[in-house]
């Protein structure tokens, strides 16, 4: 029996294995599995090359658990070690600097092991002693056990052992016992090996029997060898792609389409992207793209690796360049990430524009659960901005779907305003702002729906792009003034007149904290409205921006501004004006007259004053200015108060407010039920 030192100039490397990898404890099996995988594809190799005459049909990987031993076996019959080489390849762990190191990455597993090459030596995270039972494959080679209980002391004895390969046997400690479960290895071996090249056993198929499930005698396979990313596209069909994409996520809707990437020059990726259908508020993804290297799962975060909006896709990706035992930070100044990042991206430009040019009522039958995805990218990654304006599909109110170009020259004639922009009307709700739309159509106007998260950001995106579009929503004004044609709007009313009116519609709107209403009044034509309720387009698009971003800022506490446009040619308005002139009519001109009288006596005293210099002014003058103001406020008080009273006793001003608000879905609860029983009441 020898015994030795194993060859660390670290004296704490078994410490720090238990220490720092504790976060991670899982990836040991990865680890052991996918050495005696390699050593089983190398024996393979050799035999093919004619340099290995043994028997190689058979090769596989055999994870097996004794529970009452205590022991995970992994056992392979791979090219094995011979002693020099288990000395070679396990007892020389050459490594420097490794304190510093550890200090930086310590939580890092996956650093750490892929810098020390510590692949072997993860197995004594969970192990008090480790074993490894090895026959090489060279001629005449003895087999040897090396035995080690985390410490720097090993042992090598010749043992017995009949065929070529290796099992590593581990001895699991106390405080990992769970390691030491039937479901908690299957889970490890799902998640890491399931697509590992070579067979990989653990225990029997079960069969249903007598009430329970019983042990066949068929090795139970947990691994699919020849996953669909590592064949030729040509071999496979639109099924097979279906299939595997529910190997890998059993629970999704069945994905869009896909991307089958293949690349061996500059540097090394396979894989498969799949668009799933995003909804449209997209949560938190839950199937994530999963990350291989040569089949063996790594990560399924591959923030950094792809780039962001490319996350929202699900698939495999395979790359021996990308690497791995890194940090995040590191990936990200990568030259082979960065190549990868942006052939990804490309790529899936490219499929996009191949889906688009080739099957366009396919790509618009898809785009609904798309769009999203191509608007995250748009807002995200110029290059895919520019790409994606050739494709991305404006779709109207009668689901009617058009390129930038085409919509363009659709709207052009009727839909460019007098500072010659290109105006796109849009609205965020079919439903809620129906109105509107009708009313946008009726003008020979077009509507594109834009009703999904990225909204506020891809048209204020676009605008900052072209500075001769403008997109407006179709309830930000009445549709006179959606499209101004130009600087001529017909006036009826004069000043005094609005003045007037205003407070009696004011006393009639709700009295509401988040809104507030601001009484304007347009010629609508005798046919319009007799009142329209309208969003200020920059407010809205302001308190929309807030609320995306999760804070309410300064817009965010803004109460909505609502403007209420009053029809001042439609005949119910017209009645209203004539009831107030016939209630109040003398009342107000009584009130007019004074407050004219009062403001020109100031006018008077205030031109006096303007003659006189500062000594000359008299004291009794100032006084009598203030007094008249004081007067002159009180008038106009009172004036309002008086057309408040007016306003809340005309059913006919309630009810057209009400009707408004209706229109806008914005009459609830009470308020609702009140019109009702008005609206009864007047019909009677
Ligand atoms: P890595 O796999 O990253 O090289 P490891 O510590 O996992 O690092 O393994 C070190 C070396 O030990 C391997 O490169 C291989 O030569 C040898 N080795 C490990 N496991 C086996 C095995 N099951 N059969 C044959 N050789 C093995």
């Amino acid at each position: 029996m020898q015994t030795g030192k194993i060859g660390v100039t670290s004296e704490n490397l078994f410490p720090i294995i238990k220490k720092f990898l504790y976060s991670d404890h899982d990836i040991f099996l990865r680890e052991i599995v996918s050495n005696a995988v390699d050593a089983t594809q190398k024996l393979k190799t050799l035999a093919y090359k004619g340099e290995y005459n043994g028997e190689m049909s058979n090769a596989k990987v055999e994870v097996k658990l004794n529970k009452n031993a205590k022991t995970i076996t992994v056992s392979d019959n791979g090219i094995g070690m011979t002693a020099e080489e288990i000395e070679k390849y396990i007892n020389q762990i050459a490594f420097s600097g490794a304190n510093e190191f550890l200090e930086k990455y310590k939580d890092d597993a996956n650093a750490i092991i892929g810098h020390f090459g510590l692949g072997f030596y993860s197995s004594f995270m969970v192990s008090g002693r480790v074993e490894i039972i090895t026959k090489s494959h060279k001629e005449g080679s003895k087999a040897v056990k090396w035995s080690c209980e985390g410490n720097p002391e090993f042992s090598l004895d010749e043992v017995e052992k009949d065929s070529v390969g290796t099992d590593v046997v581990m001895h699991i400690n106390k405080d990992s016992k769970e390691f030491l479960e039937e479901h908690k290895i299957e889970e490890i071996l799902e998640k890491y090996c399931k697509f590992l090249p070579i067979p990989v056993i653990f225990g029997k198929k079960k069969e249903w029997k007598d009430k329970k499930y019983v042990d066949t005698d068929e090795d139970k396979q947990i691994n699919e060898t020849e996953p669909a990313w590592t064949k030729k596209p040509a071999d496979l069909k639109d099924e097979d792609y279906k299939t595997f994409y529910r190997r890998l996520y059993p629970m999704a809707e069945e994905p869009l389409f896909n991307i089958h990437l293949n690349v061996d020059y500059p540097f090394n990726l396979t894989g498969i992207l799949y668009f799933p259908k995003i909804k449209n508020n997209f949560e938190v993804q839950k199937n994530k793209i999963q990350l291989y290297c040569n089949q063996v799962f790594v990560t399924d975060s591959v923030e950094g690796i792809v780039p962001e909006f490319l996350t929202l896709l699900h698939g495999v990706l395979d790359s021996p360049d990308i690497p791995l035992n890194v940090s995040r930070s590191y990936l990200q100044g990568d030259s082979n990430v960065k190549k990868i990042s942006s052939h990804i991206n490309k790529k899936v430009a490219d499929r996009l524009t191949h889906i688009f040019k080739d099957n366009r009522k396919d790509f618009e039958k898809k785009w609904d659960d798309l769009k999203i995805f191509i608007e995250y990218g748009m807002l995200t990654e110029e290059k895919f901005y520019d790409r994606a304006m050739n494709f991305f599909m404006l779709k109207n109110t009668d689901g009617e779907y058009f390129t930038f170009e085409e919509y363009e020259k659709l709207i052009t004639d009727n839909q460019t305003d007098k500072d010659n922009n290109l105006v796109y009307l849009y609205t965020s709700n079919t439903v809620e702002q129906y109105t509107f739309i009708e009313a946008a159509k009726s003008k020979g106007y077009d509507v594109i729906v834009l009703d999904d998260v990225m909204t506020p950001h891809l048209i204020s995106k676009l605008e900052q792009k072209f500075n001769n579009k403008r997109f407006i929503r179709v309830d930000s004004d009445v549709v006179e003034n959606l499209i101004r044609k130009d600087d001529t709007t017909r006036q009826e009313l004069s000043w005094e007149e609005k003045q007037e009116l205003s407070p009696v519609f004011k006393a009639v709107c709700p009295d509401n904290k988040s809104y507030s209403f601001i009484i304007d009044f347009h010629d609508l034509g005798e046919n319009g409205m007799p009142m329209v309720i309208t969003r200020n387009e920059f407010m809205r698009r302001m308190k929309d921006m807030s609320v995306a971003q999760g804070g309410m800022g300064f817009y965010g506490d803004l109460p909505e501004n609502l403007n209420v446009v009053v029809n001042t040619a439609h005949q119910l308005v017209k009645n209203i004006l004539e009831a107030k002139a016939e209630t109040m009519g003398k009342e107000l001109n009584k009130l007019g007259d004074e407050i004219k009288t009062c403001k020109t006596e100031v006018e008077i005293l205030e031109k006096a004053k303007e003659d006189k210099k500062e000594e000359e002014i008299i004291q009794a003058d100032i006084e009598k200015i203030d007094e008249l103001n004081k007067k002159l406020s009180e008038l106009e008080a009172t004036k309002n108060e008086k057309l408040s009273s007016f306003g809340k006793e005309n059913k006919l001003a309630k009810q057209l407010v009400d009707l408004a608000l209706l229109a806008n879905g914005m009459l609830k609860g009470a308020d609702l039920d009140k019109f009702v029983k008005r609206s009864i009441e007047l019909i009677k």
